[in-house]
C-alpha cells in the first residue's frame, strides 16, 4: 500500500510537470484526489488493514494527498504564468505603431458665418429669437404691412401649406420678419434682437437661387430710435465682420415694412474699394435691406409709433458666406461634397 502511494505521487507529480493548461490540472486533480480518485480508493482498502498499521498508513496517505495538493496548486501557478506570457507575447502593442486617425468633421461654411454674425451682434447687446419655419400668412405678410396683392404672395413665390381656415392661411415662411413681429406683439420693450434662420421660396435651383435659403434679420425698437442709430451699428457689424477698413454706404431702396427704406453696400472684400472682378469694377457688394420700421408695422403689434421708433435689416446669409469664402455658386453649399466642405 505505502508502495502504491508512493506511485501515485510520483505519477502525479510527473503528469502536473507536464500540464499545459488548468484544464488538464483539474482533470488530473478529479483523477487522483476525487471521490472515485485514486487516493480514494487506496483510503478505502485501509480497513483491511490491522489496528496497529492503520495510523501510520493513514499518516502516509495523507501526507500524499497534501503534497499532491500542493503540487497542484504549484502548477496552477506555473500555468497563468505561462498563459500570461502567450497572450502578452500575441497582443503585444507597440506604442510607436500610428494610430487609427478618427476623421474629425468640422462646421459648415453657411454655420461659421451665422455664427459669426450672432457673436457680433451678442457683443452689441442684441438677443437671438426664433420662431416657427411654417407661419401664418399673418405674420409673414399682413403683420408686416404686405399688401394681398403683393407679387411676393404669388403662388409661384411662396410654398402654401394645407390646412389652413381659408386657402393661403399657412405657408413656409419667405423671410425671417414674422420673427420679429412675434417679438413685437408681446410688447416687451425695448427690443433688440437678430433673427436667423431657414427660409423657403419656390425658387428655381441656380448659381444664386435654391428654394430653401438663410436670413438673418435685425430689429431694434425703443424711444428715440433714429437712422443714426441704424447706420451706426451697421456700420460697426461691417467692419467686425469683414475687417476694420470696410466702407459702407447707404442706397434709397423701397421695402413695404420699412420707412424709410435703403440697401446697404459694403467696400469689396477681395479689392478694398478699388474696383476688380468680384464687385464687378463697382467697388463695393451689396450686403443688407435696411430701414425704419413702419409706423403702420409698429401700430399693428401693439407698439405706439408716436413714442417708440426702431429700425430693422435683414441679410441673406449664403451670399455673406459666399463672398467671404469667394463661393461662386450657391449650389456648392448644399451638395454636401466633403472635399468642397473640408476647404474652410
Ligand atoms: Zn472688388
Amino acid at each position: 500500500m505505502k508502495e502504491q502511494l508512493r506511485k501515485i505521487k510520483e505519477d502525479a507529480f510527473a503528469a502536473l510537470n507536464n500540464a499545459a493548461s488548468a484544464k488538464e490540472i483539474d482533470d488530473i486533480k478529479v483523477k487522483i484526489l476525487g471521490k472515485k480518485g485514486e487516493i480514494t480508493a487506496i483510503l478505502k482498502q485501509m480497513g483491511k488493514l490491522s489496528a496497529e498499521e492503520r495510523p501510520a498508513m493513514g499518516k502516509i496517505a495523507n501526507e500524499v494527498r497534501a503534497d499532491i495538493e500542493n503540487k497542484i496548486e504549484e502548477a496552477k501557478a506555473k500555468v497563468k504564468e505561462k498563459e500570461l506570457a502567450v497572450r502578452l507575447a500575441v497582443e503585444e502593442i507597440d506604442i510607436t505603431m500610428p494610430g487609427n486617425k478618427n476623421p474629425l468633421g468640422h462646421k459648415h461654411p453657411l454655420s461659421i458665418v451665422i455664427e459669426e454674425i450672432e457673436d457680433i451682434f451678442m457683443g452689441m447687446g442684441y438677443e437671438i429669437a426664433e420662431g416657427p419655419e411654417v407661419e401664418l400668412d399673418y405674420y409673414n405678410f399682413q403683420a408686416l404691412n404686405i399688401p394681398e396683392n403683393h407679387p411676393a404672395k404669388d403662388e409661384q413665390d411662396t410654398f402654401y401649406v394645407k390646412g389652413g381656415k381659408k386657402k393661403g392661411d399657412i405657408l413656409l415662411r419667405t423671410q425671417t420678419s414674422p420673427v420679429q413681429v412675434r417679438v413685437m406683439e408681446k410688447g416687451k420693450l425695448p427690443i433688440r434682437i437678430v433673427c436667423p434662420g431657414k427660409v423657403y421660396r419656390a425658387d428655381e435651383v441656380d448659381a444664386t437661387h435654391s428654394p430653401i435659403f438663410h436670413q438673418l434679420e435685425g430689429l431694434v425698437v425703443d424711444e428715440n430710435i433714429t437712422m443714426g442709430d441704424l447706420k451706426g451699428a451697421l456700420a460697426v457689424f461691417a467692419k467686425e465682420l469683414f475687417g476694420e477698413d470696410t466702407k459702407v454706404r447707404f442706397r434709397p431702396h423701397h421695402f413695404p415694412f420699412t420707412e424709410p427704406s435703403a440697401e446697404m453696400d459694403v467696400t469689396c472684400f477681395a479689392c478694398g474699394g478699388k474696383g476688380c472682378r468680384v464687385c464687378k469694377g463697382e467697388g463695393y457688394i451689396e450686403l443688407l435691406g435696411c430701414g425704419m420700421v413702419h409706423p403702420k408695422v409698429l401700430k399693428m403689434s401693439g407698439i405706439d409709433p408716436d413714442k417708440y421708433s426702431g429700425f430693422a435689416f435683414g441679410m441673406g446669409l449664403e451670399r455673406v458666406a459666399m463672398q467671404r469664402y469667394g463661393i461662386t455658386d450657391l449650389r456648392y453649399l448644399y451638395e454636401n461634397d466633403v472635399k468642397f466642405l473640408k476647404q474652410f
